[in-house]
């Protein structure tokens, strides 16, 4: 049984919002508990599909000791005022120095928290408490899938978990992968690496739903990764990190990382449609195949505007003159504008 304490700070941050967060936002309840703090957060947070929920389940269910730190969540807005974002962290930090000896910290972040003196919220946050506790005890965060990470949070966590849904309906089993992830630091107590990559572009938000591709492909690459790091002589995959939008690079590994894992599975991540088996040739089309249709053949009801929409992208990259000609009235502007609803 290790003495684990547990907590949580969590705010989403637009900075181009016109409200900034400010403490009274933090300690109101909303659909989400208030400002809670101590043993009070145990009992709060009970039965919510919140990260720290499932936290405290599966740590329980080890039979950790939980020393509960303070909780609190604010609405999405503009920057968190300094005199909010030092009240919750200095209780964070008080609650801590308090608590020692600890052998392993749980927090619940959102990952995309920016303060107004700090542009960088949770990687401030964790660079604290890792001066405070030392190297060598773990320090384990869930986050959001919209979490912006940074070179400072990888540096001062010791593992970082996203949520794989979007909508996000796996918060608090998130918040148990995390505990879990932490119960394996502190009992198998095996060297930890880490590595970090920033790929080179988003997914845009209205593609990003874990329900449809290419996202949906996304996580069910990172599942059968981390499938093939829990297999006996998993080597391959063991040494094996991951990474998407939301998801940083972590691993326990038996080994240092490879400067280059992150660039892999980044790479393994983008080209996952691709991968799928493809003939590398056309197949020959019989003498009695039929023709294509014409598109003016096709009933007007059963062309949607998401299939005129790509239709014409695919005319307009057509180097086809008669192509680009029947472009305008099989796709006219209106109708465009349509899809884009
Ligand atoms: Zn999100």
């Amino acid at each position: 049984m290790a003495r684990i304490a547990v907590g949580g700070f969590q705010h989403e941050t637009n900075t181009f919002a016109p409200q900034r967060a400010t403490w009274a936002d933090f300690e109101r309840a909303d659909a989400w508990p208030g400002f809670v703090c101590g043993a009070e957060v145990i009992d709060a947070v009970q039965g919510y599909n919140i990260p720290i929920a499932g936290a405290v389940e599966a740590l329980r269910a080890r039979g950790h000791e939980l020393l509960p730190l303070c909780w609190c969540s604010a609405p999405p807005s503009a920057y968190v005022e300094r005199e909010a974002y030092e009240r919750v962290a200095g209780a964070i930090l008080d609650d801590l120095a308090v608590q020692a000896p600890i052998d392993g910290v749980y927090l619940d972040l959102h990952g995309a928290m920016v303060a107004e003196h700090y542009e960088d919220g949770e990687g401030e946050l964790l660079r604290r408490i890792r001066a405070l506790l030392g190297d060598t005890v773990p320090i384990v965060t869930s986050l959001d899938y919209h979490t912006n990470m940074t070179p400072e949070m990888v540096r001062h966590a010791s593992a970082m978990v996203g949520y794989r849904t979007d909508p996000h309906i796996d918060m608090a089993a998130t918040g148990g992968r995390a505990a879990l992830l932490l119960d394996r630091l502190l009992t198998e107590r095996r060297p930890l690496y880490k590595a970090y990559r920033q790929i080179d572009f988003l997914i845009p938000l209205v593609w990003q739903c874990t329900g449809a591709e290419p996202a949906r492909g996304i996580f069910a690459l990172i599942d059968e990764i981390e499938r093939g790091a829990n297999r006996p002589g998993g080597r391959r995959a063991v040494r094996t990190t991951r990474a998407s939008s939301a998801s940083p690079i972590r691993r326990v590994s038996r080994r240092p990382t490879s400067p280059n894992a992150g660039r892999r599975s980044s790479s393994m991540a983008m080209t996952a449609r691709r991968r799928r088996p493809r003939p590398t040739t056309s197949p020959p089309r019989s003498a009695s195949a039929k023709p294509p249709l014409p598109a003016s053949s096709i009933p007007p009801r059963r062309r949607s505007p998401r299939r005129c929409f790509w239709r014409a992208m695919r005319q307009g990259r057509s180097s086809s003159p008669t192509s680009r000609t029947t472009l305008a009235p099989a796709a006219p502007p209106t109708r465009l504008a349509s899809c884009a609803r």
